[in-house]
């Protein structure tokens, strides 16, 4: 720790790594890019407290393994376990499910290396403590996070295919509503869900929407990719089967290469939830310019918070995720046009996915866009946390 104080204090531009899960220039810097890989990977449980305080750098599927250990959760993870804490939390990454906050809101307290070197401990009792907890990297050096924890429970997961759109009109809260995640897929090939993944845990009673009459979606009879053609080894396991929250709450197993579909880019999008139906019938008026670009859409829900950076900012969410095709070029001009039809929407884009939106607009999308400004200022006056990424969208 003292050597990455020293480092920190004598640079002149230095930006954390996590395990470079991000799509854009966010991760860059001008200067020295650290890792905290290396140091060890604490993970220290206080069962009296119900929280974890975990060093930066471990990922989601050491830190779960190990909590479910100890009898203990997290609330929700992200699609992919092999992303680190401090990076996931850095960005808001989230899950899926009403009730869910995005990973950052289970931040309790962070201990960071500032920018004179110092090490410093900072907690929600903090007036400024939810302008740090997404901090894009721009406060410090996050060293360790505290994590609020849940007592650990199993989950199922099932799958159905083929849900037209149009059932989304009148049902869209009751099947995003119907379970602890709700997660779903299209791939702008026709007007339709390609895939429900409904995501329970064991101790709730079975979605009732599966009996609804409008439920007109098939239960898949084999374990599927979100992504048509795609093998499903890659996939937790799916059809009912009882496994452990961390088992069940990601898309990708902790064993397989962390990427979903091989290269790949990804864009996304959240909206306010009570605009999620309106939003999703704007992109199904362009999907014909999508589909030749994207490999799939995920479509999840997200539970405000009070965060500053945060894109679920006191409004609960849907988020609206785009696996494109690795070819910049081609994509770019989608992910405008989709920008477009979600402007009226106020769309926020995910911070760290690809994305055209001009700053100004971008800025005006966040209220406390400017306190967050002002934050970074008092605790990296000289700019040695910044790069060209947040100098374009934050000053
Ligand atoms: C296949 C795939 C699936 C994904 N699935 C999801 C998903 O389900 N939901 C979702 O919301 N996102 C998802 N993402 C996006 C991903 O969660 C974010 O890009 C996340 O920030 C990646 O974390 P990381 O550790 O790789 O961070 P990096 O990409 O390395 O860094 C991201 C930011 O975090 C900062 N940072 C990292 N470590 C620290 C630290 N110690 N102190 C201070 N700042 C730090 C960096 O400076 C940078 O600004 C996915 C990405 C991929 C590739």
């Amino acid at each position: 720790m003292a050597g990455l104080q020293a480092l920190v204090a004598r640079g002149d531009q230095i930006r954390a790594l996590g395990t470079r899960h991000s799509f854009n220039e966010l991760a860059d810097g001008p200067g020295d890019l650290v890792s905290l890989a290396g140091l060890p990977p604490a993970m220290d449980v206080d069962s009296t407290a119900g929280t974890v305080r975990v060093a930066a750098g471990v990922r989601y599927a050491e830190l779960a393994r190990h909590l479910d250990e100890k009898g203990f959760a997290l609330p929700n993870l992200g699609s992919l376990p092999h992303i680190s804490v401090a990076g996931a939390c850095a960005t808001a990454t989230h899950g899926s499910g009403v009730g869910n906050g995005c990973l950052s809101t289970a931040v309790s307290r962070l201990e960071l290396v500032t920018a004179d070197g110092d090490l410093v401990t900072v907690g929600r009792d903090a007036a400024h403590f939810p302008g740090m907890v997404v901090g894009l990297g721009a406060l410090g050096i996050v060293v360790s996070l505290t994590l609020d924890l849940v007592p650990s429970f199993d989950m199922r997961q099932r799958v159905y295919e083929g849900l037209p759109l149009d059932v989304l009109d009148d049902h869209f809260e009751e099947l995003v509503t119907a379970a602890y995640s709700v997660c779903l897929f299209t791939d702008w090939r026709s007007p339709a869900l390609t895939q429900v993944w409904i995501i329970e845990r064991a101790d709730e009673p079975e979605s009732l929407v599966v009996k609804e009459p409008w439920f007109t979606a098939s239960p898949a009879t084999r374990p599927l990719h979100p992504v048509s053609g795609f093998s499903a080894a890659s996939c937790t396991e799916q059809l009912g089967v009882t496994g452990r929250w961390y088992e069940r709450l990601p898309h990708f197993r902790p064993d397989f290469e962390p990427s979903s579909a091989g290269d790949e880019l990804h864009s996304e999008y959240m909206v306010a939830r009570r605009d999620a139906v309106p939003a999703l019938r704007a992109l199904d008026a362009i999907r014909t310019s999508i589909s030749p670009v994207s490999q799939i859409c995920e479509v999840r829900t997200v539970a405000a918070d009070d965060l500053w950076m945060s894109p679920f900012y006191q409004e609960d969410s849907v988020s609206i995720h785009f696996t494109w095709i690795a070819d910049t070029e081609a994509v770019l001009p989608v992910v405008a046009l989709v920008e477009e039809r979600l402007a009226p929407f106020r769309a926020r884009p995910h911070w760290a996915k690809i994305f055209t939106t001009p700053p100004s607009l971008l800025r005006s999308r966040y209220e406390r866009a400017s306190d967050f400004h002002d934050l970074v200022r008092v605790w990296d006056p000289a700019g040695k946390f910044g790069n060209s990424f947040l100098d374009r969208y934050l000053s």
